[in-house]
């Protein structure tokens, strides 16, 4: 597997996607080149090797556009690292976080703090039941890495199993549980184990069929728990939709049977929602779709649509309560940080008032499913289009047939293709995830496929 992509080739030749951004895009100021170079000499890029990067500049965002230094447009469907839901720049989130900086720009954790305690409020309203608390986090993998340890305090237990198709954060434990590549030099955290998931396409139980793919995934995780001895595991700990992996919805029952396995052992269940929350999925949390009350819900990126850095576990009554008279011995310096609690706080309110988790189901249903089946029917590189919401991925293939992923020199044109005709795609192993903002609108959707179409023409045609 190659690194998840998040770097962006040369900046292309001006594009023609010019009929949105703000009239009074910089022309003045610094070019791509001189960016660029600055870039270079000074900032160290995250799961890279430094020599020979070129990231492309970006000197401004509204809604679904960006726009770099030298005056060219793109259509933002990777929503950056699939956190943008709101899109760039959302009026009202600003606002928020404008008025909170002028009220008290940081206060301690300790402190009660009424725009923190109003983002935990608004945030567990979403959630299920009986479950009143959040934890906050900078981010989603500390998120992960203080879910897995709350298991590990109240089970008394060790063992935490996740899926190879996963990635659930950077830090100690959860690279660890991640599955991908990027747990692989990091391996320094114990008592990790791992299952295949649910993945038809690519099936690891030669099943043909989503009932015998599902039966089959659930008795390979009821067997490793059996194997690894259901005393020593902890927590079950799954993105509910894998997100980085490849956009992989579970099928029908899956995460009941998972809840179920957990109960025979006691093991808690922990979803991962960093990515698939808060309308990437047209849900509020993804698991609204399935049957399944997890212990522990992780969240981060759309919760405030990236604008400033914060993530947290919703904690279950029972959990929470199980440290009323017990030391959690965590914390961070920034949790609950005021700014990123009135980001949220912006967030959850436009969502709810704009009706965007309802918008990124209509989009889904109504323009993304079909669009993207049509042009799978018309272009053979594509093996497979799959997904939800706003939330899809485009299998590449060299061979519809054997299903062999398209090599990554066809994938790199094919990213570079795209960008030059105006739209920012999110890339990683052998696909495109089609992920635009959970508020975009359907022109814009119109506007994307016309692009993706060219470019499969295109490199079609080559
Ligand atoms: N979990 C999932 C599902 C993610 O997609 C990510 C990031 O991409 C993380 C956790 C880690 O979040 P962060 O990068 O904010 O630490």
């Amino acid at each position: 597997m190659t690194a998840v992509d998040h770097h962006l080739p040369d900046a292309p030749e001006a594009n023609d996607v010019t009929d949105a951004g703000p009239p009074d895009a910089p022309s003045t100021g610094p070019s791509n080149a001189e960016v660029s170079a600055a870039d270079a000499s000074a900032v160290f890029h995250s799961w890279s090797k430094q020599g020979g990067l070129q990231p492309l500049p970006l000197a401004g965002g509204l809604g679904t556009r960006v726009w770099d230094h030298d005056g060219n447009h793109y259509l933002d469907f990777s929503s950056q690292l699939v956190f943008t839901n709101m899109g760039h720049q959302h009026p009202k989130i600003i606002a928020g976080i404008t008025e909170q900086l002028q009220t008290l720009t940081t206060v301690a954790p300790a402190h009660g703090n009424a725009t923190r305690a109003e983002a935990s409020r608004l945030i567990t309203k979403r959630a299920p039941k009986g479950f009143s608390k959040v934890f906050f986090t900078n981010g989603g993998a500390d998120a992960n890495e203080n879910a897995i340890r709350m298991a590990r305090l109240v089970t008394g237990r060790d063992k935490v199993v996740s899926r190879y198709r996963s990635y659930h954060g950077n830090t100690g434990a959860a690279v660890v549980a991640t599955g991908d590549w990027r747990r692989i030099p990091n391996e320094y955290a114990r008592g990790h184990v791992h299952v295949f998931g649910p993945y038809l396409y690519r099936t690891e139980f030669w099943a043909s069929t989503p009932e015998e793919e599902c039966a089959r995934a659930l008795h390979h995780l009821e067997r490793v728990i059996q194997a690894e001895g259901p005393s020593t595991v902890a927590a079950i700990l799954l993105e509910t939709i894998p997100g980085t992996a490849g956009i992989m919805v579970p099928p029908p029952g899956y995460l009941a049977g998972v809840r179920a396995i957990a109960d025979r052992y006691d093991v808690l269940v922990i979803l991962d929602e960093v990515m698939a929350g808060f309308g990437r999925a047209g849900e509020w949390f993804a698991f609204d779709a399935h049957e399944i009350r997890p212990d522990l819900i992780t969240f981060a990126k759309g919760v405030n649509s990236g604008y400033v850095p914060v993530g947290g576990v919703v904690i279950s009554d029972e959990i929470a309560h199980a440290f009323d008279d017990r030391v959690f011995p965590g914390g961070l310096t920034y949790s609950g940080h005021p700014l990123a609690a009135a980001s949220i706080v912006a967030t959850q309110r436009a969502m709810e008032e704009e009706r965007v988790v309802e918008n990124a189901a209509t989009i889904g249903r109504d323009l993304l499913a079909p669009g993207l089946a049509e042009l799978a029917a018309k272009h053979p590189v594509i093996g497979e289009a799959r997904g939800v919401g706003v939330f899809w991925a485009l299998e590449l293939v060299a061979d519809p047939d054997t299903r062999e992923p398209l090599d990554p020199a066809s994938v790199a044109r094919l990213k570079a293709d795209l960008i030059g005709r105006g739209l920012l795609p999110f890339v990683t192993d052998s696909r495109i995830h089609v992920v635009p903002p959970a508020n975009v609108s359907a022109d814009d959707v119109h506007q994307a496929l016309a692009i993706y179409d060219d470019a499969f023409t295109a490199v079609g045609a080559r």
